[in-house]
């Protein structure tokens, strides 16, 4: 299998704190990672030492992409784009920062791919929950990267909506582009995950496709597996 990002042995502190500890996560082309585990368990900062936001204290990133700024988007915030411009201004926008064109064509195309065709004119801010995340989604693609990352892409949308941001995900998938998302909802990471990955307490407690863990570790489903895996943590 050809690995796009491999990261090994990734270990952060903070001060004599040590949030995240030896952690391994691979991507590979086209692939649904989730990577899943309580609040605080070292999530974000192991994906943003990936992206290379933070500098890892102890192990390596190896990108098998070229520029890892240039071939990786990223959504880590909850609404990252300019509420007063439109939509398709925010796309122009954002490609600037990348200082890539966006042709007219390139525009509708995005816009069309993430839902948002007839919302091209409109303010950010005047977008629905669901449009506004879709928006966030289609920022993270203006440059065509080849690995994108989102934090809780779904959190907080009515259900229709994490529908519909589920179904943009497995299609930027499809299309080659591989997506690593954490998220708090368990069964949605088994509808859409090709592989999880538990990080508890800065560490790897399991990974593996969803069959394969719920197998391998005799649960019924994910949210029991998960509850297991997290027994006895501080809420
Ligand atoms: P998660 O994404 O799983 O919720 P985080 O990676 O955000 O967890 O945080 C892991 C731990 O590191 C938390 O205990 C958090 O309080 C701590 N932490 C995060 N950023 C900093 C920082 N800049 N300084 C000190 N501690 C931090």
């Amino acid at each position: 299998m050809s690995v796009l990002i491999e990261a090994r042995g990734l270990v952060k502190r903070y001060g004599a704190r040590t949030v995240v500890r030896r952690v391994d996560l691979t991507v590979a082309p086209g692939e649904i990672v989730a990577v899943v585990g309580p609040n605080g368990a070292g999530k974000t900062t192991t994906l943003e030492m990936i992206l290379g936001i933070r500098r890892p204290d102890g192990g390596r990133v190896t990108y098998r992409l070229g520029d890892p700024r240039r071939e990786t988007g990223a959504q880590l915030q909850a609404t990252p784009f300019f509420p007063h411009l439109t939509a398709a201004e925010n796309l122009q926008l954002f490609a600037a920062f990348y200082g890539v064109r966006l042709s007219p064509a390139r525009v509708a195309e995005l816009l069309e791919g993430c839902g948002l065709a007839g919302a091209a004119r409109t303010e950010a801010a005047r977008l629905s929950g669901g449009q506004q995340k879709r928006l966030a989604i289609a920022l993270a693609l203006v440059h065509r990267p080849k690995v994108l990352f989102l934090d809780e892409p779904a959190a907080a949308l009515d259900p229709r909506a994490r529908r519909e941001v589920r179904e943009l995900i497995r299609r930027v998938a499809r299309e080659g582009t591989a997506v690593v998302f954490t998220s708090h909802d368990m069964e949605e990471v088994g509808k859409l995950a090709h592989r999880v990955v538990f990080i508890i307490d800065g560490e790897v407690r399991a990974a593996g496709s969803p069959a394969e863990l719920l197998a391998r570790h005799g649960a019924p489903t994910l949210e029991d597996l998960y509850l297991r895996l997290t027994e006895g943590q501080e809420v």
